[in-house]
């Protein structure tokens, strides 16, 4: 046996992501035999009370596990394309479809489940639900479940920071936390390390003073009328147009200047201002991961940010999937759809860049 203390940070870390890897195969393979177990009560043969105490002592696997496993079982027990994607998708995936899935409608949904990411195949379901795409007929009350948990998992895996210079305690809304933690987490990515609270503030503080509005927001608390507060919010307004006028010019400017991957600072800021910090998608809430070319770079070497769009991470993969419908028009008029239009010379790069992703995604990167 190798002696973990003396392997090196990457060795060590490459190990963790390995086995990880491996335990959540394997935890996959295990789910898929329950419904069967559960059918025969083979648990029983073997000395266990339930199902729940077979699950724990061979697999370590929690009750609320096994009952959401024999839910998406039960629900697809009667759509064979689906079902047989236990074993390799996971049944965690399966049950974001679990609820709107039909006998005519899973093959569609069994490439999707194939293809996509489980966020990515929940905001892929969430928009057709917004839609009343004919794909999904809604049903209430199904999505929520899924939202908190997807909610709580990221809140779960936000970094401690470090300690503060001075100490404040504030009692934050859970959901305030989140968006500080996500708005770290970005900008760690974008340091290329970790950025503690005091550096997100400084910089939620940077873009507030960069809006100019601070003073306007002061005399807003102090109005005493309607028409006061009408008013400042016309100011307001000005000087946001203002504002986004300077910016635009500049912007316009370095976009029409010699194409380099690279998207100027300057852009992204102008971009980050124009979708106030989110996705660009409508009604998404999440912070952007990524500045998104409605038209390809590679088809159009330019960083034209009426072209530029951010997204974020599910957003991105299903704009690559070909699935934004009209994505080139400003975001009100884009549409998820179910297949991509193969005709466009985007499909050939967006391919290109999804078996690229597969290939990272593979080798666990
Ligand atoms: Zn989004």
């Amino acid at each position: 046996m190798e002696n973990i203390e003396k392997l090196g940070d990457r060795e060590l870390y490459a190990k963790c992501q390995l086995y990880g890897s491996n335990a959540r195969q394997w935890a996959k393979k295990f789910a898929a035999l329950l419904p069967e177990v559960d059918k025969r009560q083979l648990y029983k043969k073997h000395g266990f009370y339930s199902i729940f105490e077979f699950a724990a002592k061979l697999a370590g696997m929690g009750r609320e596990t096994v009952v959401d496993i024999l839910w998406v079982a039960r629900k697809l027990q009667d759509k064979p394309i689906l079902k047989a994607q236990m074993e390799e998708q996971g049944w965690a995936k399966l049950r974001v479809v679990a609820n709107v899935a039909t006998i005519e409608n899973q093959k569609i949904l069994a490439e999707k489940v194939k293809i996509m990411s489980k966020p990515t195949l929940e905001t892929f379901i969430k928009e057709l639900r917004q839609q009343n795409h004919e794909l999904v007929q809604s049903r209430p009350g199904t999505a929520k479940k899924h939202e908190t948990l997807a909610i709580s998992q990221n809140a779960m895996s936000g970094e401690v920071p470090t300690p503060p210079r001075i100490s404040v305690r504030i009692p934050l809304k859970p959901k305030t936390e989140l968006r500080l933690r996500e708005l770290q987490k970005k900008l760690s990515k974008m340091a290329h390390g970790p950025v503690d609270f005091n550096e997100v503030l400084e910089t939620l503080l940077d873009t507030y003073a960069a809006v100019k509005t601070g003073a306007l927001e002061a005399k807003e608390e102090q109005a005493q009328s309607l028409s006061q507060l009408e008013e400042i919010a016309k100011e307001k307004e000005q000087r946001l147009q203002q504002f986004e006028a300077q910016a635009k010019e500049k912007v316009y400017k370095l976009a029409n200047s010699p194409p380099s991957r690279h998207i100027p600072a300057v852009i992204k800021k102008f971009l980050s201002a124009k979708f106030k910090g989110r996705c660009a998608y409508k009604g998404c809430m999440k912070l952007p991961k990524i500045f998104h070319h409605t038209r390809r770079f590679a088809l159009n070497q330019s960083h034209n940010p009426d072209f530029l769009m951010p997204l974020c991470k599910e957003h991105e993969r299903l704009a690559h999937l070909g699935l934004i419908d009209n994505e080139e028009k400003t975001p009100d008029f884009w549409r998820t759809q179910i297949f991509p239009n193969t005709n466009s010379p985007k499909y050939t790069i967006d391919k290109i860049v999804n078996s690229y992703r597969g290939a990272v995604c593979a080798l666990g990167g």
